[in-house]
């Protein structure tokens, strides 16, 4: 008997009917003989409406407040879809974060998993009890609900998958697997069959929203056989989704490109004409990155008579923040520079492949693609398995497209 944890999102759980079509997938799987625990996000939109209401009655929300309020919404999916379970025969049990025990640190709104108690949820399974389980949210030591930051869910499957020792972490949305790049820009996508830990987790981190990427992390740090699948599909058509993958070997016989992602909110920042002499990158981005703001790409120029052009990348949401804190260290003489210039209209695309470790000429074929549909690079930066350029946004959808053509992505592997 297999134990499965079957993740849904918010499409897969948005209106009634959708959950009444998740407790048919639910229980096809039960009645197969296996061990269920299923982890639902709120019904989608609900987190933001939740929030928005937190905001029209204050700029600052206390986080604490904050998570009590955003929390409710898989509260109203777990009991539904119990609810909807035993309305078909089943034996089926809800439970918060907090109910299970999923202790967290105190970090409200981006909180920490730190350990679950698997007590309830084991004596439940041996009584042949279907366990339904909040997404997104736990306990702290002092009984405060928590929040794992946006699109947690993911992560509460994975951790809840490696803490009970599951066969298989099945992740449901709306797309039937993780594809080479988003089928919206590009119409011939392909659904890929497997694809490793480390380009899922580049994939997630560079903007692919298919994995929140802290569920991924967690995948790769207890090898949670995971697997992306849809909630549409048909229960008995099996479809395989898409597995992450662990084993090297099979990584041989993988495409040497298997992805193309892309982050639109991504911002600029450059400090033009600043004197390039040691400690200046410190100098800048030190305060940068006091001020909690992560920094993305970061190119510097050579220098010429003794300045340079320095360059960073920073989350849209974060560029106003930055650039006050360079003006700041600016106007109170910690450097001195030309121009501090910004720009929001840039993007991000990248080309990700485990492949790149052994085939040389990548980066160039890139280069030369974007070059021919005349797309100015901005900022380069690579990895083992990832190059990334940012670019105009305009040129973003175009970018993914060609790249997308130029290594071939449309064509299953040999
Ligand atoms: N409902 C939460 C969100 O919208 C968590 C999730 O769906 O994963 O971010
Ligand atoms: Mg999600």
């Amino acid at each position: 008997m297999a134990l499965i944890v079957q993740k849904y999102g918010g499409s897969s759980v948005g209106s009634i009917e959708r959950i009444r079509n998740v407790a048919r997938r639910v229980a096809y799987h039960a009645r197969q003989g296996n061990r269920m625990v299923v982890v639902l996000s709120a019904m989608s939109g609900e987190t933001n409406r939740l929030l928005g209401l937190a905001k029209e009655l204050s700029d600052h929300p206390d986080p604490r407040e904050l998570d009590a309020v955003a929390s409710t919404g898989e509260q109203v999916t777990v009991g539904l879809l119990a609810i909807a379970l035993q309305a078909m025969g089943l034996k089926a049990k809800s439970y918060s974060g907090g109910q299970v025990r999923v202790h967290t640190d105190s970090a409200f709104t981006k909180a920490r998993i730190l350990d679950i108690n698997r007590g309830n949820i084991e004596r439940d399974l041996d009584n042949g009890v279907i366990v339904v389980v909040t997404g997104f949210q736990g306990v702290d030591k002092d009984g405060n609900v928590t929040t794992l930051g946006r699109g947690g869910s993911d992560t509460s499957a994975v951790a809840l998958a490696a803490a009970l020792e599951a066969d298989e972490c099945q992740i449901y949305t709306d797309v039937d697997g993780v594809y080479t790049t988003d089928p919206r820009i590009v119409h011939d996508a392909r659904r890929l069959d497997t694809v490793t830990f480390e380009e899922m987790l580049e994939m997630a981190s560079l903007g692919s929203k298919v994995l929140q990427i802290r569920s991924v992390e967690f995948a790769g740090k207890y090898k949670v056989k995971l697997r992306v699948l849809s909630s549409l599909d048909d229960p008995e058509s099996n479809a395989p989704g898409t597995l992450i993958t662990y084993e090297e070997n099979q990584v041989m016989e993988e495409a040497i490109i298997s992805g193309i992602a892309y982050a639109r909110d991504e911002a600029k920042i450059s400090v033009m004409g600043v004197e390039d002499r040691p400690g200046i990158a410190y100098t800048l981005l030190g305060p940068v990155a006091d001020a909690n703001i992560d920094v993305d790409m970061i190119v510097q120029n050579i220098g010429e008579s003794g300045h340079t052009d320095f360059s960073f990348t920073v989350n849209n949401t974060e560029f106003d923040k930055a650039l006050a804190v360079l003006n700041r260290e600016h106007d109170a003489g910690k450097f001195k520079a030309r121009t501090i210039l910004g720009d929001k209209n840039i993007c991000k695309v990248s080309v990700v492949g485990i492949g790149m470790r052994t085939h040389a000429g990548i980066a160039s074929k890139a280069f030369r693609a974007l070059a021919e549909e005349g797309i100015n690079i901005q900022m380069i930066s690579t990895s083992e398995i990832k190059i990334s350029v940012v670019i105009e946004e305009k040129y973003l959808e175009l970018a993914v497209r060609i790249l997308h053509k130029a290594f071939e992505l449309d064509k299953a592997p040999a």
